[in-house]
């Protein structure tokens, strides 16, 4: 099985080198991660970028460091630590490279059953109307991480958004206008964006979608559902 030739929506370079030098939160390295071990393409770039980070970290520890930049390094560096929780995950690019080549059983790849423990009989999910579920894994603060369920044919209330929002299909599709996102595509909403994605015909659709900034919704009801769903 490979997913690689159909997928037609990637990652920026701006997000694979975050991801390699680590500096993504960790809501976002869990989707850039994701994507990178369903998509060889964004693998191969991911590789690159971690080969000149490495010779980038060489160079500047050459460098006479000025006063309190040792200071605002190690700040850096702490601020980066990885996440242990309960289940053990930790998303930090290092440990994900082992995981890059697996292909796992199910429906989750091997980077989320890692994080969630298992497949989606691991999910605990919560309904948000119109059929649509969702399942907010747990990660950092600084951005949020969830997996949404939504039905073939159902759409996820019209909105826009305060920042960046990554959208990985892990089963089924969805439009938004013309375009079309598949197993393995990347949506990357920004502020300019406000989209009303429709799960296509089909299976259903199940998504890793990652924010920064809650979503702005048009309607009344998403509104005031918004903070009791966190989304
Ligand atoms: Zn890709
Ligand atoms: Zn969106």
């Amino acid at each position: 099985m490979t997913m690689t030739q159909t997928i037609s929506h990637h990652l920026t370079d701006a997000l694979l080198m975050g991801y390699s030098a680590g500096t993504l939160p960790e809501a976002f390295s869990l989707v850039v991660a994701t994507h990178i071990s369903m998509c060889d393409e964004c693998r191969a770039r991911a590789a690159t970028f971690d080969t000149v980070g490495g010779a980038m970290l060489e160079t500047s520890q050459a460098v006479a460091m000025d006063e309190g930049s040792l200071e605002a390094t190690m700040a850096r560096i702490s601020a980066a630590q990885p996440v242990a929780r309960g289940n053990g995950a930790v998303t930090q690019p290092g440990q994900m490279q082992g995981q890059h080549q697996r292909r796992a059983r199910g429906v989750l790849p091997a980077p989320l059953q890692e994080y969630v423990g298992g497949d989606l009989e691991q999910i605990n999910w919560r309904p948000v109307g119109m059929g649509v579920r969702q399942a907010l894994l747990p990660t950092s603060r600084s951005a949020s991480v969830r997996l949404l369920y939504i039905p073939a044919g159902a759409s996820v209330p019209d909105h826009g958004h305060r920042g960046l929002e990554l959208t990985l299909v892990l089963q089924g599709a969805f439009m938004d206008g013309d375009l079309r996102f598949g197993p393995g595509d990347i949506e990357i909403a920004t502020e300019e964006l406000e989209h009303t994605p429709i799960a296509a015909q089909g299976a259903d659709c199940i998504c890793l979608a990652a924010t920064d900034a809650p979503l702005r919704f048009r309607a009344l009801m998403p509104r005031l559902a918004q903070p009791f769903l966190r989304i």
